[in-house]
């Protein structure tokens, strides 16, 4: 990480490496040189504060400069990061530290909303006579910028890529929110092997937009990528589709990372930008037939993505176009195995590769003997494309067959006016298990009943996958990076639905 940042900012050090917006359209940008004196600075302030290079510092922060600096400064002072997600509560946030120092993780340091803007006005007051946006490092103080300068060439000779860079909390669709412990070679790797696909050396430039949170792996790949491409970030205080399709058309953004919920915004808000982008990456969860139908519609060059976050983010993907089959192309160097295959090849995903973690802090992970990582998803593998079906765990039996939720919300999402939909198996008397299905009504379209969505699928599906009970809402339950939040929409199925009628 280290290296490629030093040498870029060596190469071309005027040259702007990211800029931020907030949400009332004020900008600052940060020149390779700044980023390097700032982040080297920051190492060295967070030196004199104790923190020494294998600790740890807990980062509670939206996206925004500081968090930027403070990850280069990471590499630069030796010293790994806990990724807090940014909007859980304070007491949820203790608990989750609290839980880490149970296992063994000593926090040196923890930088939070409160202390950003003291800390980040130091460090600029430092260097930029106080003002970032001035765009002027002060060479007056001539003794601390070359003080910062030395401390970023002797940790560019000292920097350990295999050192714990990062602890990364998976989503917790499934349960409680699992600690990811990645390294630098993890990150980086997996990223190069990304942009290998997305990036190729044969686009003469590019920049990226950064609209994920920092705080989920998608997003502080999307940093990474950036730094490794050597192309410009842009980074955002929220996600506004239309502020991201108008700066996208100024600065003509070439690179974009997304889940459906922002890509569906997008879509909504329409305009030649969307088809401008070389790459809008989707990730995060299940492909939503409707959205990608729409997307392909307004010419966008949307690669369909797999991943985790044990996996540093993706490890599969495919630019989709009208001869789609649903296959996701591994990334060089990763390889898959399927664990107990059906008839069909489809059992339980295995991967290797660069960016697999080493574990978990505070859950026991599974790995092969040789070494591959035991996902949760259940999947198939051909001619080096993985067909992902869905979570090994939500399958479930009924009347003796097995149902695959995903292929239900495929059928729902593509009936006209249903957004996005969330099936889960309810017990029932007499079949075991029937689905149940919450479902979410596209903006501005007719309302549609039960009986209507029922007759809809009748034309595509079984009567066996035909959900009982269906929930209508304006919005689906998410969480804060925009996935369906499943244990909220099975308490808002409950509320709606008399499920004393249908359960055992
Ligand atoms: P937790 O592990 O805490 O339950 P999570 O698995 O949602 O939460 P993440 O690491 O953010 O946490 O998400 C990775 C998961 O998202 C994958 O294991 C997979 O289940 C799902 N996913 C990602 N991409 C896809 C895809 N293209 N198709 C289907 N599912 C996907
Ligand atoms: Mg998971």
């Amino acid at each position: 990480m280290i290296d490629i940042f030093e040498s870029t900012a060596q190469a071309r050090p005027e040259s702007v490496f990211f800029s931020y917006v907030n949400r009332a359209g004020e900008e600052m940008s940060f020149t390779y040189r700044q980023t390097r004196l700032l982040a080297a600075q920051l190492a060295r302030r967070l030196r004199d504060k104790g923190v020494f290079p294998g600790d740890m510092v807990a980062v509670d922060l939206p996206n925004c400069p500081l968090y930027v600096i403070l990850a280069l400064a990471a590499a630069y002072g030796g010293f790994g990061l806990v990724a807090l997600n940014h909007r859980l509560t304070d007491a949820e946030k203790l608990t989750r530290l609290l839980e880490l120092e149970r296992c063994g993780v000593r926090i040196a340091h923890r930088v939070d909303a409160d202390s950003e803007p003291r800390l980040f006005e130091q460090v600029c007051n430092s260097l930029l006579r106080g003002d970032a946006r001035m765009g002027r490092v002060d060479d007056s103080l001539g003794g601390v910028v070359e003080d910062a300068i030395h401390f970023a060439e002797r940790a560019a000779h000292t920097f350990d890529p295999d050192h714990r860079a990062l602890i990364m909390f998976t989503s917790g669709t499934t349960g409680k929110p699992k600690g990811a412990e990645l390294t630098w070679t993890n990150l980086v790797e997996a990223a190069q092997a990304s942009n290998r696909v997305l990036s190729p050396r044969s686009l003469s430039r590019g920049l990226w937009q950064a609209v994920l949170p920092f705080f989920h792996v998608g997003g502080f790949q999307v940093l990474v990528r950036s730094v490794c491409s050597r192309w410009p970030l842009r980074i955002y205080e929220g996600f506004d589709a239309a502020q991201v399709l108008r700066d996208a058309a100024e600065l003509h953004a070439t690179h974009i990372s997304v889940v459906d919920k922002m890509l569906q915004d997008m879509v909504r808000h329409g305009g030649a930008a969307l088809g401008a982008y070389q790459c809008i990456l989707l990730g995060g969860g299940p492909l939503n037939a409707n959205t990608v139908a729409q997307a392909l519609a307004a010419k966008a060059r949307v690669f369909a993505s797999y991943g985790m976050t044990e996996t540093s983010s993706q490890v599969a993907n495919t630019l989709i176009t009208s001869q789609f089959t649903g296959g996701l192309r591994l990334l060089p160097g990763y390889s898959a195995r399927i664990v107990e295959p059906d008839a069909e090849g489809f059992g339980r995903l295995a991967l290797r590769g660069p960016g697999v973690f080493g574990g978990y802090v505070n859950a026991r992970a599974a790995f092969t003997v040789d070494g591959f990582f035991l996902t949760g998803d259940t999947a198939a593998l051909h001619e080096g494309c993985l067909y992902i079906r869905e979570r090994t765990a939500d399958m479930f039996v009924s009347g003796g067959e097995n149902v695959y939720p995903a292929e239900i919300v495929d059928a729902l999402v593509r009936i006209p006016g249903v957004a996005d939909a969330y099936v889960f198996g309810v017990p029932d008397v007499r079949w075991g298990r029937r689905p149940a299905a919450v479902v979410e009504l596209a903006p501005g379209a007719p309302p549609l009943s039960a009986g209507i969505i029922k007759d809809a699928l009748a034309r595509r599906l079984s009567r066996l996958y035909i959900p009982e009970q269906i929930c209508i809402v304006d919005d689906m339950p998410r969480t804060g990076i925009g996935k369906i939040d499943r244990t909220a929409c099975e308490g808002l199925f409950r509320q709606h639905i008399d499920v004393k009628k249908v359960v055992l």
